[in-house]
């Protein structure tokens, strides 16, 4: 399969930070690619680079296999969503979204059908005359998305587009951002610090650490079998378990991760592994359940409606044979 973007040891320091350190990635034509990672980790950087409003100070990047290392970004068949959407404020939603085919020099009519276009594919065809402040956030979301669509990028790069949203939106807008992107079949560069916003519209995320790419794989894989301790820490809540404490749960001596969902409560009877509950926080369709184990604590998920522990009372566990995950050392 084709590849949309490559990285071969990209890197970009910005005096003695090393933004982004020593990278390599391919990202697969058509599909829906998310960088996952905390604040400063260097997502929005590798988003600059792929855009060409960075340049590398190291390595090479191609985009569907050319060499980009002189190609200036209006040349690059590349848009970007930011974040504040950076919509002009004097123009209407039609002109907004018809920009980019202006000042390619399309004569108004084309840009104006185009934009039409671009406004009924994001839902909002009979807004083409008001202004940018006339809209809701979300509606001004979609603005962004039309007025990068209307070039008809190989490449769209989505910077948090959806991180001034209230949830609710939020997760309306990330069904609509998937459904389009299979329909439009544009390879989409998504950069987020949300996991469940990562794990659920990708079908494939790369976890930054440091400038560097801890993890990439499917969302399922990366949840599932984080390869570090600090993968499984930011991606979901896992217990991260020392070398004693695997032990102590039936493993091998070695760091391991392990989901708090794949733990189960159990009668006393027969039971060997029991402890206290130290605390309760409601997850809305989950309880998670703090207990304190002989050899250290443990996050067990219980579902909401199936009876609960209160704080201080004696429970014992059980854990199926396989959800021990065994993690590399860092
Ligand atoms: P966030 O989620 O907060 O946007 P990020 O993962 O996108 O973070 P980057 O914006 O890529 O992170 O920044 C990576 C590192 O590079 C940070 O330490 C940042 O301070 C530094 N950095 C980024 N741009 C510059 C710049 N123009 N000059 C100096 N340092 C920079």
């Amino acid at each position: 399969m084709t590849n949309a973007v490559e990285f071969l040891s990209v890197s970009r320091l910005f005096g003695t930070v090393r933004a982004v350190d020593g990278v390599d990635l391919s990202i697969k034509a058509g599909s829906f690619f998310a960088m996952l990672g905390p604040s400063g980790s260097g997502k929005t950087t590798c988003l600059r680079l792929i855009s060409g409003f960075e340049r590398p100070t190291g390595g090479t990047i191609r985009i569907f296999g050319q060499d980009v290392g002189r190609v200036p970004p209006n040349l690059r068949n590349v848009n970007t969503v930011f974040q504040d959407y950076a919509l002009f404020p004097h123009m209407n939603v039609r002109d907004n979204v018809a920009y980019g085919l202006m000042v390619k020099g399309v004569d108004r009519r084309t840009r104006h059908a185009k934009a039409e276009e671009m406004l009924a594919l994001v839902k909002l065809d009979s807004y083409g005359d008001r202004k940018p402040a006339q809209l809701s956030g979300g509606q001004r979301q979609r603005v962004a998305l039309a007025r990068a669509l209307v070039n008809e990028p190989q490449v769209l790069l989505l910077d948090e587009p959806l991180g001034a949203l209230d949830l609710k939106l939020r997760e309306a807008m990330q069904d609509e951002l998937k459904a389009l992107q299979q329909r439009l079949g544009i390879t989409f560069v998504f950069v987020t610090h949300d996991q469940s916003e990562a794990l659920s519209m990708a079908d494939t995320v790369a976890v930054f650490n440091n400038g560097k790419i801890a993890q990439i794989g499917s969302p399922a894989d990366v949840y599932a079998r984080p390869r570090t301790r600090f993968v499984a820490d930011f991606v979901g809540s896992s217990n991260v378990l020392d070398p004693a404490m695997t032990r102590a749960l039936g493993g091998p001596e070695v760091t391991a991760s392990l989901r708090p969902e794949a733990l189960r409560l159990v009668p006393a009877a027969g039971a060997t592994l029991c402890g206290t509950v130290t605390g309760l926080r409601y997850l809305g369709p989950s309880v998670r359940v703090t207990v304190q184990m002989p050899f250290g604590v443990l996050g067990v998920m219980v579902p909401a409606g199936s009876p609960c522990p209160e704080p201080g009372s004696s429970v014992c566990i059980d854990l199926a044979p396989d959800a021990l995950h065994v993690m590399e050392d860092e």
